[in-house]
C-alpha cells in the first residue's frame, strides 16, 4: 500500500506559508461575534479544503487498497493501519487505538439462482449475521408477499417456503424493517429462509445490511435479491407458475472478537481540557469500497483536522477525530468509546458525525431545541457559499448516540442524499461513486465549522432536556 508518503509532498508550502503567516495575526486577537464561523480565518479554510486533494488521496486508498473492512476483520487490521497513517499524516498530536469487542460475522460463498420454472442466476447478498444454508444448500417454492399485511393473511402458506418479503421502496426506515425482522417473523410459520426486495435502489443492485434474529424463533438465513430480482419473482407467483429458488450460503457468525476505534487529536491552546469530537465509522460492509458509508465520513474527519494544521490553526478547544469500528453490527464502538470516557463526557462541548454519504454538502442536523440550533447558526455563517450552512433539527449519528443520550450536543454532517440509498451497503458503493470536488467542499464545510466551534471564546450552547 501506499500509505506512507511523507506530509510534505502533499503541501503548497509557498502558499500556504503566505496564508498562515496573516491568519496567526488574526488567530492571536479575541474572535468578535461575526468571527466565529465567518471572516478571513473561515475563507482561509475553505479556500485551502477546495483546493487539496489529501480528502482524496487518502479515501481512493481506503476504498481501493484497504478494500471491505467488517469489525474484527483482517480487512478491519488493514483500516486500522490506514487510520493510524492517514491521522499522523494528517498531523495529529497523539493518535491511538482503544480496544473495543466486537461481534465477527463471516459471508463465504453465497448464491441464488431461479431453478423453477426455468433456470438462471438471481443478483443477491446476504444480510449481515445471517446464519448460513449448509453446503447443501436450501431449495423451495417462493412464497412472495408485498409486506406485512400480505404476510400476515398468508402465513399459513410459510410452512417449507422460501418467504420473498418484496415490499416496494419507501424510505430506508421503512424498508430497513424487512431487512431487521423479515427472518425471525417468517421462521416463526416455518419458513426455511427468507429473500428481501433490498432496502435500496439502483440498476439489479443487491443491498446487505445487519439483521437481527428474535430469540424465540429458528435462526434461518436471509439474503438481499435486487429490485428486478424480487420483483420477477413476484410476477412469476402470481402468474401462478410457482417460482423454486436454490439459496446457497456459507455464511457464519463466529464469537465476539477484539477490533478497536482509532483515535487522533489536535490539542487545544487554551482550554485542551474541552473536546469537540468529530467522527465517522471505520467499518464497512464487504461489498464495493464503502466509499459513502462511511470511508467518506472518515476521510472529511481526517482532512479536516489536517486542514487546520496546514494552516497552522490550532483552536482554543481540542478537536478529537474519533473512527468508530462496528457501526454497521449496532454500534459497539460507541458505546465502548463512552465507557473508556465516562469521565471526561461532560467536557465534550459538541459531537459531530458524517455517515450519510459524501454527496455535496447540505448543512447540520443538530439534535437539540430550537434555541439551542439557534445559537449554533452563527458558527456555520461561512458555509453559504458551499450551500452548507443551514442547520435544522434532526439525528446525529449512531456513534455518537451514546454521547448525545448523556446530554453532549450532537451534530449530523448532511448532505444532498437522494442517490445515496443507490450505493448504500451495495457492491455500487466504490470510489467511482464518489465526487472529489463534493468530497473537497464537504471538508471544507467540517473543517470551517470545527474550528469555529473549538475556536469560541463563548461556551457552547448546551441541549436543553428532551
Ligand atoms: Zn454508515
Amino acid at each position: 500500500m501506499s500509505l506512507s508518503r511523507p506530509r510534505a509532498l502533499r503541501r503548497a508550502p509557498f502558499a500556504i506559508a503566505a496564508a498562515a503567516a496573516g491568519l496567526v495575526a488574526v488567530c492571536a486577537g479575541a474572535a468578535g461575534p461575526t468571527e466565529r464561523g465567518a471572516g478571513p480565518v473561515a475563507e482561509a479554510i475553505i479556500t485551502h479544503a477546495l483546493a487539496d486533494t489529501f480528502a482524496r488521496d487518502i479515501l481512493r486508498e481506503l476504498c481501493d487498497e484497504v478494500g471491505p473492512r467488517l469489525a474484527g476483520s483482517e480487512g478491519m487490521r488493514r483500516a486500522h493501519a490506514w487510520a493510524l497513517r492517514s491521522l499522523r499524516e494528517a498531523g495529529a498530536d497523539s493518535v491511538w487505538t482503544e480496544p473495543v469487542t466486537v461481534p465477527r460475522w463471516e459471508r463465504g460463498r453465497e448464491s441464488a439462482r431461479l431453478v423453477a420454472p426455468y433456470e438462471a442466476p438471481l443478483a443477491m447478498l446476504g444480510l449481515g449475521r445471517s446464519e448460513g444454508t449448509g453446503p447443501e444448500g436450501i431449495e423451495a417454492e417462493v412464497l412472495a408477499v408485498r409486506d406485512w399485511a400480505e404476510f400476515a393473511a398468508r402465513a399459513a402458506e410459510a410452512e417449507g417456503k422460501i418467504v420473498l418479503f418484496a415490499p416496494p421502496w419507501q424510505d430506508y426506515g421503512t424498508n430497513v424493517e424487512y431487512r431487521s425482522r423479515a427472518a425471525s417473523r417468517a421462521a416463526r410459520h416455518g419458513a426455511l429462509a427468507v429473500l428481501i426486495r433490498p432496502a435500496g435502489f439502483g440498476h439489479n443492485t443487491p443491498h446487505t445490511g445487519v439483521m437481527r434474529y428474535e430469540d424465540d424463533a429458528p435462526r434461518i438465513p436471509a439474503a438481499s435479491l435486487t429490485e428486478e430480482g424480487a420483483a420477477l419473482l413476484a410476477r412469476l407467483s402470481r402468474a401462478g407458475l410457482a417460482p423454486r429458488v436454490e439459496l446457497v450460503m456459507e455464511a457464519r457468525n463466529l464469537e465476539d472478537g477484539p477490533c478497536a476505534n482509532v483515535v487522533g487529536e489536535l490539542r487545544g491552546r487554551e482550554r485542551p481540557e474541552e473536546i469537540v469530537l468529530v467522527g465517522a465509522h471505520l467499518d464497512a460492509w464487504d461489498t464495493g469500497g464503502g466509499a459513502h458509508d462511511d470511508g467518506g465520513g472518515c476521510a472529511i474527519m481526517v482532512a479536516a483536522l489536517a486542514t487546520l494544521r496546514d494552516l497552522d490553526l490550532r483552536p482554543r478547544r481540542t478537536v478529537r477525530v474519533v473512527l468508530f469500528t462496528s457501526e454497521e453490527y449496532g454500534g459497539h464502538g460507541g458505546r465502548a468509546y463512552v465507557e473508556a470516557h465516562a469521565g471526561e463526557v461532560a467536557r465534550h462541548v459538541l459531537a459531530l458525525e458524517s455517515d450519510s454519504g459524501t454527496f455535496a454538502p447540505a448543512g447540520f442536523s443538530v439534535r437539540a431545541d430550537s434555541l439551542t440550533i439557534a445559537a449554533l447558526e452563527s458558527y456555520a455563517a461561512s458555509l453559504a457559499r458551499l450551500g452548507a450552512d443551514s442547520l435544522y433539527a434532526g439525528w446525529a449519528g449512531v456513534d455518537i448516540g451514546p454521547l448525545v443520550e448523556q446530554g453532549v450536543l450532537g451534530v449530523g454532517h448532511r448532505v444532498h442524499g437522494d442517490e445515496y440509498f443507490r450505493y448504500h451497503h451495495s457492491p455500487a458503493d466504490t470510489w467511482d461513486a464518489v465526487r472529489p470536488d463534493d468530497l473537497a467542499a464537504n471538508v471544507a464545510a467540517v473543517a470551517a465549522f470545527v474550528y469555529a466551534v473549538a475556536d469560541s471564546p463563548d461556551p457552547l450552547p448546551r441541549p436543553k432536556d428532551r
